[in-house]
C-alpha cells in the first residue's frame, strides 16, 4: 500500500475537500516505485488555506523577529539531521543523483540558519530630518500572505529560498509545490510547522505555513488570484510566469518571478581546458540538463573548437545513466514521460529543422534497467548557429548545443543574443578578457573559470530579460522583497513644523 498524504491547512493536516488525489512515481523505475498518493486539491481547499494564513499573520507578525529567527534555526537543525534521508527521497521522487540532493538539502540548511540570523538584523535606515527637534526613521514591516509555486528541478532548495526570509520577515504562507515533488514538499513542511510548535508552545499559531497540493491551473490559479493574498513568488517557466504576472499583477500583488534560462559557456583559446571540460559536463549534464543555471550552450573559440569537442565527446560517453540512489552514477533520468518526449521533440528539431550535426546521444537510452525510467542519452550538437531553435530555445535536458566563435566580442555576442539572461560563465586565463566579460555579459550571474551553476545561499540570485521581472532570491537581497518600507517622523518640538515650508 501506497502511503497517503494530505494538505496541512491551519495546522490540521486533511485531505482535499473533494478526495481527489494523484501518485507520486519514481522516474527512474516508473512502473515498479510508486512514492506516494497526494491529495488533488480545488479552490475551495487553496482558499481555506488563504483564510487560515490572513488570521495567523494578525498574531504572527507580532511574534519578535529574533524569536522568528530561533524557529528557523531549529528548521536549519532538523532539516541537518534529517539530511541523507530526505536526499535519499529526493533522489527517488525526481532522479537527479544523491551527492546532488544532498547538495539541494544543504542549501536549504545554509537558507535556514541565514534566516535565523537575519530575524536579528532585519536593519532599516535613519536619516536626519531637515527640521529641528525632529527624528526620522525607517524600518522594514511584513506584507501579509505570500502564495508560493515552485517548480520540482530544486525541490528542496527553492521554496526554503522563498518561506524562509517570507517567514522570518513576519508574513503567513500558503505553499503550492510542483505535482512531480510533492514529498520532499510535505517533509519540508512539516518540519517548519514542528518547530513552530516546539518553539511557541502553548502559543503555537495554526496557519503560518500551510501547504495545497495539486495541479497549477487549479490551485495555482486560486492562489493568484485570491484578494487575500498580497505576495506571489513563482519559479517556474516563463510561459507560466507571464500569465501570473498577468493576473497577480493585475490586482497590484507584489509579484516575484523567476523563470527560464539559456545558458551558455565560453570557453577561450587560452583556457585552462581540462578545467572547462570537468565545468561543461557538470553544467551540462548534472540533474540531467534539467536546471535553469544548466549549461546548455557551449560557444568555443575556432582555435581549440575541434580538440575541445573530441576530448568532450569522449567524456560524454563515458558518463554512466541510472538510478541516482545507486553508486557511480552520473545522470538521472528525465524527471517524467512528457520531458524525455519535450527534449526527443527538441532534438529532432535540431536535426532536422536546424540541421546541425548530431554528435552523439539523440536517443532514449533503454539498455536494461534503463528501459524502466525516462533515461535520455546525452546528447551534444555542433556546427549550431546562432538564431538556430536549439540555440534559443530552453530544452530542460542532457542537451548540449556547441557554437564556434571567432574572439571575445563574438563569443559575448552570441551569448547575449537570446530573450534570457540567468547565468553565465567563461573560461580565460587573460584578466583583460575575464572583467570585459563581467561587464558586458547580460545575465544575473557570470562565472569567471567555473561552470554556470553553484550558486551560493548568501549571494543575489536571479536573472534579468525575460528570466525574471528583476527581483532577487538569496543572500541579504530577497529581504527587500519579503518586507514594506515603513517610514517614522517624531516632532518632539511641541509645535506644527511643516516639511519644505517652514526651514526655507
Ligand atoms: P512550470 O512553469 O510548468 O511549473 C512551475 C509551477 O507552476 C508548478 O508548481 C506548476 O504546478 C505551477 N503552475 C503551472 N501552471 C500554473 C498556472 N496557470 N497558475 C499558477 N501556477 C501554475 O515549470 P516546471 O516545469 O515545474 O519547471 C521548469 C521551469 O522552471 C524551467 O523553465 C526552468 O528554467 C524554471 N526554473 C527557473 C528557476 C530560476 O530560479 N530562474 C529555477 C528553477 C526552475
Amino acid at each position: 500500500m501506497a502511503e497517503k498524504f494530505k494538505n496541512l491547512i491551519n495546522g490540521i493536516w486533511k485531505d482535499s475537500t473533494s478526495g481527489n488525489t494523484f501518485e507520486n512515481r519514481n522516474p527512474a523505475k516508473w512502473k515498479e516505485d510508486l512514492i506516494g498518493i497526494f491529495p488533488s486539491s480545488s479552490k475551495e481547499d487553496t482558499d481555506e488555506a488563504v483564510a487560515a494564513a490572513k488570521a495567523a499573520f494578525e498574531k504572527w507578525r507580532l511574534i519578535p523577529a529574533p524569536k522568528r529567527g530561533d524557529i528557523l534555526k531549529l528548521v536549519g537543525d532538523k532539516m541537518n539531521e534529517r539530511k541523507d534521508e530526505i536526499a535519499h527521497e529526493m533522489t527517488r521522487e525526481m532522479g537527479k543523483v544523491f551527492a546532488e540532493t544532498k547538495g539541494d538539502v544543504q542549501e536549504g540548511i545554509d537558507t535556514a540558519y541565514y534566516a535565523a540570523s537575519e530575524g536579528r538584523r532585519l536593519f532599516g535606515y535613519n536619516a536626519p530630518s531637515e527640521l529641528p527637534d525632529k527624528m526620522n526613521l525607517s524600518f522594514r514591516t511584513p506584507i501579509g500572505v505570500g502564495g508560493f509555486i515552485t517548480p520540482w528541478n530544486f525541490p528542496m532548495a527553492i521554496p526554503t529560498w522563498k518561506l524562509f526570509p517570507a517567514l522570518v520577515c513576519g508574513n503567513t504562507c500558503v505553499f503550492k509545490p510542483a505535482e512531480l515533488t510533492p514529498k520532499t514538499a510535505s517533509t519540508l513542511v512539516e518540519i517548519i510547522d514542528s518547530s513552530i510548535k516546539e518553539i511557541l508552545g502553548k502559543n503555537y499559531i495554526p496557519g503560518v505555513i500551510n501547504i495545497v497540493h495539486g495541479k497549477g491551473r487549479i490551485v495555482g490559479e486560486a492562489m493568484i488570484s485570491n484578494p487575500d493574498v498580497d505576495l506571489i513568488s513563482f519559479t517556474g517557466s516563463t510561459e507560466v510566469g507571464m500569465r501570473i504576472n498577468q493576473v497577480a499583477g493585475g490586482s497590484l500583488k507584489r509579484v516575484s518571478l523567476e523563470l527560464g534560462g539559456k545558458n551558455a559557456q565560453i570557453v577561450m583559446n587560452d583556457a585552462n581546458q581540462e578545467l572547462a571540460l570537468d565545468a561543461v559536463l557538470w553544467g551540462a549534464f548534472g540533474t540531467t540538463g534539467q536546471r535553469c543555471t544548466a549549461t546548455s550552450r557551449l560557444i568555443l573559440h575556432k582555435d581549440i573548437h575541434d580538440e575541445f569537442l573530441n576530448k568532450l565527446t569522449d567524456r560524454v560517453n563515458k558518463l554512466k545513466l541510472g538510478y541516482g540512489n545507486d553508486k557511480d552514477i552520473d545522470v538521472g533520468p528525465c524527471v517524467s514521460e512528457s520531458q524525455r518526449e519535450s527534449v526527443d521533440m527538441y532534438v529532432k528539431i535540431g536535426i532536422k529543422e536546424d540541421k546541425a550535426k548530431l554528435v552523439c546521444g539523440g536517443e532514449f537510452a533503454k539498455e536494461d534497467d534503463l528501459s524502466k525510467g525516462w533515461f535520455y542519452k546525452p546528447t551534444i550538437f555542433s556546427e549550431v548557429k546562432p538564431g538556430m531553435r536549439i540555440e534559443q530555445e530552453e530544452i530542460f535536458g542532457p542537451v548540449l548545443s556547441v557554437i564556434k566563435c571567432n574572439d571575445l566580442d563574438d563569443a559575448i555576442k552570441i551569448l547575449n543574443d537570446t530573450k534570457y539572461g540567468l547565468s553565465s560563465s567563461i573560461f580565460t586565463n587573460n584578466v583583460n578578457n575575464a572583467f570585459k566579460a563581467v561587464r558586458d555579459i547580460k545575465a544575473g550571474i557570470t562565472y569567471i573559470n567555473g561552470a554556470t551553476i553553484g550558486a551560493e545561499a548568501h549571494m543575489p540570485f536571479g536573472g534579468v530579460k525575460q528570466t525574471g521581472n528583476g527581483h532577487r532570491e538569496g543572500g541579504w537581497t530577497v529581504y527587500d522583497f519579503y518586507t514594506e518600507w515603513k517610514a517614522v517622523y517624531v516632532d518632539y518640538s511641541g509645535k506644527l513644523q511643516r516639511a519644505q515650508i517652514d526651514n526655507y
